[in-house]
């Protein structure tokens, strides 16, 4: 049996790894741009496979079919071309390559009264980067289990007012690029949970002000800030749907909004993609 089965793997490793087109994940998923998503085909195999990006764990999950996907989060930064994750099974470990397209991202220009929020002042940057390094922590946790679904439900049901990955001026000067989207929404309006999760961190922050970050499995993490309200405890487990707290306007935000962000793999990626609304 062994015999056939390795020529059957080593053919495998000369295709191409994206996931094939009738993959209903793939479909609606693979979006793989800088800030975007892969979805890259592990294969078939009893156990599920470990998969691994820029030294980071990525999420794996079982295609109806019985294969495994890995879904990868490209980050902002990355530049087009070909980009590698490793796939670990009891068989052993292979690379998988997959092509990053390129795409455009547009400017905003900002103006915030508050010039503190643009040039931020030397205690105001000690405390900056304590909660970027927080942050950053809580976007790196991995835990076992599959999110309750991929497909994300809007957390609140609003317009997009401003989009992912816009290049964003504030009073003139660059700052970070958006890493998350925004719906426009009065204060006060109940923020759900898109998928089940746990809540990670909470905290209130220089820039995003009230937040709650929910692990929704396997590095898919949703954030949320700029709240008025949090109605949940770290270590609370949240269903889909259930409310985490109120829109509002608190830390760097020129008016009431609802700011969410979505990250695989500790790459912030465009939310718009898991709501069926992505732009190419
Ligand atoms: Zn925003």
């Amino acid at each position: 049996m062994l015999r056939f089965i390795a020529p059957l793997f080593a053919l495998c490793l000369a295709l191409p790894a994206h996931a094939s087109n009738d993959s209903y994940i793939a479909r609606l998923l693979n979006k793989p741009v800088p800030g975007g998503v892969a979805v890259v085909d592990l294969g078939a195999s009893a156990q599920a496979p470990q998969a691994s990006y820029q030294g980071r764990p990525v999420l794996v999950v079982k295609e109806q079919d019985a294969r495994w996907l890995a879904i990868v989060g490209v980050p902002l930064t990355i530049k087009p071309g070909s980009q590698q994750i490793t796939a670990k099974t009891a068989n052993g470990t292979r690379t998988l390559t997959f092509t990053v397209a390129s795409k455009q991202y547009p400017e905003q220009r900002i103006t915030l009264k508050n010039q503190r929020q643009v040039n931020p002042n030397p205690a105001d940057l000690k405390r900056i980067d304590g909660e970027l390094a927080e942050q950053i922590s809580a976007y790196r946790s991995f835990t076992p289990g599959t999110p309750s679904n991929l497909l994300l439900d809007k957390p609140v049901s609003g317009p997009l007012s401003s989009k992912f990955g816009v290049r964003r001026f504030f009073n003139g000067e660059e700052r970070n690029p958006h890493a998350g989207l925004d719906f426009a929404v009065p204060a006060g309006t109940p923020i759900k949970s898109p998928a089940a999760g746990k809540v990670i961190l909470i905290g209130n922050y220089f820039f995003n002000g009230n937040t709650v970050f929910v692990d929704h499995g396997q590095g898919f993490i949703s954030m949320f800030c700029h709240m008025s309200k949090i109605d949940v405890k770290v270590g609370q487990t949240v269903t889909r749907g259930g409310v985490v707290g109120r829109v509002g306007s608190t830390g760097r935000a020129t008016g009431p909004h609802m700011h969410w962000n979505v990250s695989l793999n500790d790459a912030r990626v465009d939310p718009a993609i898991f709501i069926g609304a992505f732009q190419p």
